[in-house]
């Protein structure tokens, strides 16, 4: 089966956060005194978050409709305990093609083997700073060699392409795009440059730290040859291949312009929070909760029916340029924040 919206595009992907808990607090995207709400005492809520089983039963269904590609976000996904249970239980689902995971890599290299064997195809991995001391101030406390083994192992474990990726941001890292080119040149990673997006926790930030698409590309272009590949499947990043003539080699990068060039005539996507609401935009407040659905253990045909309901919702496309929808609370008045919707 394949599962269509009102604008004629293919939906076959959704992006599920299984926590909205991080070990990090990136400047772009949470708050420092932000605490989560999914746990207490240390523990999860199970009341208010949905369980692995309840995840496995969603994708269960939703593979029935055609959903044939599923990420892992959050929050930090690997905050979670036995993730790679969770993992498992999805790649088992008939119909579950490719089965990936962002993490920021904190908890990743002693991980790797865990995942691979259960079944993850590929990890991408949030890297703003080749620099440590900026690595530690971007994400608040983050340890750069924690990423950089968890990189190494993800390679290792053939979790492959590894993918890096980053936000370039004016007066913070925008000095280092070129040398982010350098290093995925040099350990095969393809780089994802992504947009700075405007969210509630990043207004001051957003407005003077937003680099775009253009600036971004006459930046590598200094250094590096760039070529459009048509790797794009409904998926918002455009490919380039880049080549370095002096060392004649090449790698791949990609640019994610979730600002200024609209991809939502692409869009492929639903994205399912930790509490169970299915989004079909990322930035609009629609959204329609499977959680007492899947809590109560509804028939597979109740909730055919609710994400089905969810796709004939998804919007023509994304405000964000018209500054109409960044700021709009979630339907369930939670403010939009990237880590509670699943990046
Ligand atoms: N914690 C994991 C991580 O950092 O990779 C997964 C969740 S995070 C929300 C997913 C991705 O969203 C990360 O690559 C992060 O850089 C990106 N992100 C978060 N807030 C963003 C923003 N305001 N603009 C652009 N990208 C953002
Ligand atoms: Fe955490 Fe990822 Fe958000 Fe950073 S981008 S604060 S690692 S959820």
């Amino acid at each position: 089966m394949q599962l269509t919206d009102n604008f004629g595009r293919s939906i076959d992907y959704i992006r599920i956060s299984v926590t909205d808990r991080c070990n990090l607090r990136c400047v772009y995207c949470m708050p420092d005194t932000m605490k989560s709400g999914c746990y207490q005492d240390g523990k999860i809520n199970t009341d208010s978050i949905l369980t692995y089983e309840e995840i496995v039963r969603f994708v269960d269904v939703a593979a029935t409709l055609g959903i044939k590609k599923i990420r892992l976000t959050g929050g930090e996904p690997l905050v979670r305990n036995s993730i790679d249970e969770l993992v498992k239980g999805i790649k088992e689902i008939p119909g579950i093609e490719e089965l990936s995971l962002t993490t920021n890599g904190q908890r990743l290299a002693g991980m790797t083997s865990a995942l691979a064997q259960s079944g993850l195809d590929r990890v991408n991995i949030s890297l703003d700073s080749l620099r440590a001391d900026r690595y530690a101030e971007i994400t608040k406390g983050g340890d750069f060699d924690k990423v950089m083994a968890g990189i190494r192992a993800a390679e290792a474990a053939e979790l492959l392409p590894v993918k890096l990726n980053m936000v370039p941001m004016v007066g913070i890292n925008d000095d280092e795009i070129e040398a982010f080119v350098r290093f995925g040149i040099q350990t095969g990673c393809q780089i994802r440059f992504i947009e700075l997006m405007p969210t509630v926790v990043n207004e001051h930030l957003f407005n003077k730290g937003f680099i775009g698409t253009d600036e971004i590309k006459r930046r590598i272009e200094r250094e590096f040859h760039i070529t459009p590949l048509k790797l794009r499947k409904h998926g918002p990043a455009r490919y380039f291949s880049v080549t370095d003539h002096a060392e004649h080699t090449n790698g791949i990068i990609g640019i994610i312009s979730a600002v200024t060039c609209r991809f939502c005539s692409q869009c492929n996507r639903l994205r399912l929070t930790a509490d169970g609401r299915l989004r079909p935009c990322l930035y609009s407040n629609i959204e329609v909760s499977l959680f007492d659905a899947l809590r109560h253990n509804a028939s597979k045909e109740e909730l055919q029916g609710l994400i089905l309901q969810a796709v004939d919702l998804k919007p023509e496309r994304h405000h964000i340029t018209d500054g109409t929808e960044t700021d709009t609370p979630t339907a369930s008045g939670a403010p939009f924040i990237m880590s509670g919707v699943g990046g």
